[in-house]
C-alpha cells in the first residue's frame, strides 16, 4: 500500500499542496506582518534538496497540483533551482500544475524563467491602484514596480490572477477601478475576506473586515454576476462578470464553510505539515527528511501519520464580534 493516494478520516483526496518556501519578504504588508518582524535563522528553513525532497514526496503519493508560496518565495535565494527541480514532474506528468503565489515585485527578472520552467499560470496579490494607499498597505512596495512585473508576467505567457484582501475603509472605494483595470488586462480578480493570522501590532481587524457579501452586492448594482459552478476544493466560490467576460472568486473562510470539500494541506518553509489552515495541530517533516538523508520511506510514514490526524474543519468565527478561532501563526508562516 506504500504507493495508495492519500484519503483523509472523511475520505478526502489530498491532492493539493501548498508549500512555503521562505517566510521572508521584501514588503510587510500590514494585515500580514509586523513592521519589524523577526525571520527564522537559516538553518531552520528547509533547504532546496529537502524541499526538493517532500515535494517529490507529495507528488508520489497523489498530490497533483503544487502552489509555491511563502513569505514571498521570489526573494528566497536561487529558487528558480528548485522551479526547475519541479519541472520533471509537469514533462512525466505526475503533476498537473506548477503555480506560485506572489506579491509580483521580483517578477520583472523571474517571470521568463517561470515560464521556462512550465508554471502557466500566477496569482498576484495587489490591493490597490493608488501608489501612496500601496506604499502605506505594503509599509515599502513601489506599485510600479509590481505593474512591470504584471506586464512581464503576461509578456512570458503567464496567465495572471490578481488577489486582493478586502479592507474596509481602504479599497472599498476602488471596488469598480479595481475590477475594469484587471478587466482591461484579460485577468480575473479574487477577493480575499481579511483573516485573524498572528500577532500585527495595533490593527483593528474588526475596523478592516470588509464582508465579501457586501462586496458582491455592490458588484451586482453595476454587473450582471452569473454564479459558476467551478470548485477548486478550496474556499475560492466564482461569478462571472457578463459585461467585462472576467471571473471574480470570493474567498471567504470566515463566513462560508468550504471544509467538507478540502483537498489541500500546507507545509511551512520549516517542514511543519498544517492540516487544516484554522487548526493548530501540524507534523514535522523536517526530522524525518533530516534523520534519514539517504531515505523517503520514514518521510512518506510521517506524511501518511499527518493526514490520519487531518480536522473536519476550521473555527474561525467573527460572528461574537471577536476574532475567535484565532491562530497565532502569521500567514507568511504557513503561506496564504
Ligand atoms: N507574498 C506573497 C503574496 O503576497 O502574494 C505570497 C504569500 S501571502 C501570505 C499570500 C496571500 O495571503 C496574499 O494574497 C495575501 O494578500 C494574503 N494574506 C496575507 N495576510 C492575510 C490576512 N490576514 N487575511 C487574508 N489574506 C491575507
Ligand atoms: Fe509579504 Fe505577501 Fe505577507 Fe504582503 S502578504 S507581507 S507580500 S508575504
Amino acid at each position: 500500500m506504500s504507493d495508495a493516494p492519500l484519503i483523509d478520516p472523511f475520505q478526502r483526496p489530498i491532492t493539493y499542496l501548498r508549500l512555503s518556501v521562505t517566510d521572508r519578504c521584501d514588503f510587510r504588508c500590514t494585515y500580514c506582518m509586523a513592521e519589524n518582524m523577526t525571520f527564522l535563522p537559516k538553518k531552520e528553513l528547509l533547504s532546496l534538496e529537502e524541499l526538493d525532497r517532500v515535494s517529490s514526496a507529495f507528488i508520489g503519493l497523489g498530490v497533483r497540483k503544487l502552489r509555491i508560496t511563502g513569505g514571498e518565495p521570489l526573494v528566497r535565494r536561487d529558487i528558480m533551482e528548485y522551479f526547475r527541480a519541479m519541472s520533471r514532474h509537469l514533462e512525466t506528468g505526475a503533476l498537473d500544475e506548477l503555480t506560485l503565489t506572489t506579491n509580483g515585485s521580483q517578477l520583472e527578472r523571474f517571470a521568463g524563467d517561470l515560464a521556462a520552467c512550465g508554471v502557466r499560470r500566477v496569482n498576484i496579490s495587489l490591493d490597490t491602484l493608488d501608489s501612496q494607499k500601496f506604499t502605506d498597505i505594503t509599509r515599502r512596495g513601489d506599485l510600479d514596480k509590481v505593474k512591470r512585473g504584471i506586464d512581464a508576467a503576461q509578456s512570458a505567457g503567464l496567465r495572471v490572477k490578481i488577489n486582493a484582501v478586502a479592507l474596509k475603509n481602504f479599497n472599498d472605494v476602488e471596488l469598480f477601478d479595481l475590477t475594469e483595470w484587471c478587466a482591461a488586462r484579460d485577468m480575473d480578480l479574487t477577493w480575499i475576506e481579511v483573516m485573524p493570522m498572528g500577532d500585527i501590532g495595533n490593527e483593528d481587524r474588526l475596523d478592516q473586515y470588509w464582508p465579501l457579501t457586501d462586496l458582491r452586492d455592490q458588484l451586482a448594482t453595476r454587473y450582471t454576476l452569473t454564479p459558476l459552478a467551478e470548485r477548486t476544493g478550496g474556499p475560492a466560490r466564482y461569478v462571472r462578470l457578463e459585461e467585462t467576460g472576467q471571473k471574480i472568486g470570493f474567498i471567504t473562510p470566515l463566513t462560508h464553510n468550504f471544509c467538507e470539500s478540502c483537498n489541500r494541506v500546507r507545509l511551512t518553509c520549516t517542514g511543519e505539515l498544517y492540516m487544516c489552515l484554522g487548526q493548530e495541530d501540524r507534523a514535522d517533516l523536517r526530522e524525518p527528511l533530516r534523520a534519514h538523508p539517504d531515505s523517503d520511506e520514514p518521510l512518506v510514514a510521517a506524511i501518511r501519520e499527518a493526514i490520519t490526524h487531518k480536522p473536519k474543519g476550521h473555527d474561525f468565527d467573527y460572528s461574537r464580534q471577536r476574532p475567535d478561532g484565532q491562530v497565532s501563526r502569521h500567514m507568511s508562516h504557513t503561506g496564504g
